[in-house]
């Protein structure tokens, strides 16, 4: 379905972001990958695909690192498609306590970055009548959960951004939308997770269920691939004019 086309993934050395690669490539998109740690499995793991796949070490909280890997995308695969930004991370602690340096990055990464990536990609998308932005917010962009005040702030900010770019676009075939998950077993949640063990003195599959009992009625993890599925779905054709939605995948959080 998407021969052709190309995917710039922020975050896709891990979670969330490699899942969103990995079946973007099985429809056949190009692939960019960005992030940190393991590059090499994530390349390897999406080159199994058979499309073209790249990668690019942008830190997403440095605008001139993310205009060279946009640019370097275009330049490598004739243009940028599908942008999901998806690079983001987090940081746990009352706003009194909350460091300072930790609300810059969160801010930085999960917000202002995905305004860097789309003010450069969608010129190139608007030219050619095609393209799929989609930001990955997050249930914390709908409800706020204590203790998360940055992540809180940069995930609502993130929801704000797409309707408005979503606006901006809405006579064209670019669309701009917001995936918005509930509690999904990445590094990014096994750290709360080991937190709370530490913390309660529990183990770690009943922190996993004391942290899914508090806010997730299903009491499941959403996977990496129920995701990147709703991902592909936006990108179809049948998704051409759903403009500007924050899709809650989230075992029912923000229904209560
Ligand atoms: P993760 O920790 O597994 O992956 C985060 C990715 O971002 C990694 O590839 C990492 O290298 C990259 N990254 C971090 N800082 C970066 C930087 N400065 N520059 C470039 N890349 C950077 O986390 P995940 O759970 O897969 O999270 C992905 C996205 O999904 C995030 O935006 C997160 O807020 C969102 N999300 C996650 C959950 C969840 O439950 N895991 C729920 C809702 C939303």
């Amino acid at each position: 379905m998407l021969k052709g086309k190309t995917a710039l993934v922020t975050g896709s050395t891990s979670g969330i972001g490699l899942g969103m690669a990995m079946a973007l490539a099985r429809q056949g998109a190009n692939v960019m990958l960005n992030g940190f740690g393991d590059v090499e499995t994530a390349r390897a793991e999406v080159s199994r695909l058979g499309t073209r796949v790249s990668y690019h070490g942008a830190d997403m909280s440095k605008a001139i690192e993310i205009e060279a890997m946009v640019r370097a995308c275009e330049a490598e695969f004739g243009s940028l498609d599908i942008l999901v930004n998806n690079a983001g991370i987090q940081h746990v602690a009352k706003v009194e306590d909350f460091p300072v340096d930790r609300w810059d990055a969160i801010i930085a990464i999960n917000l202002t970055s995905a305004f860097h990536t789309t003010r450069l990609a969608l010129p190139g998308m608007k030219r050619r009548n095609w393209g799929r932005v989609l930001n990955i917010a997050s249930v914390h962009g709908l409800v706020a959960s204590a203790e998360k005040s940055a992540y809180v702030a940069a995930k609502h900010g993130i929801v704000g951004f797409t309707k408005t770019v979503a606006l901006e676009a809405a006579t064209t075939g670019v669309t701009v939308n917001a995936i918005c998950p509930g509690w999904v077993l990445t590094p990014l949640v096994q750290k709360q997770v080991d937190a709370r063990a530490a913390q309660a003195g529990i183990s770690n599959d009943d922190a996993k269920r004391q942290l899914l009992a508090e806010k997730q009625p299903s009491l499941q993890f959403t996977t990496p691939e129920q995701l990147a599925d709703l991902a592909v779905f936006l990108c179809s054709p049948a998704a051409d004019n759903i403009r500007g939605v924050a899709w809650n995948v989230d075992g029912g959080w923000v229904a209560q």
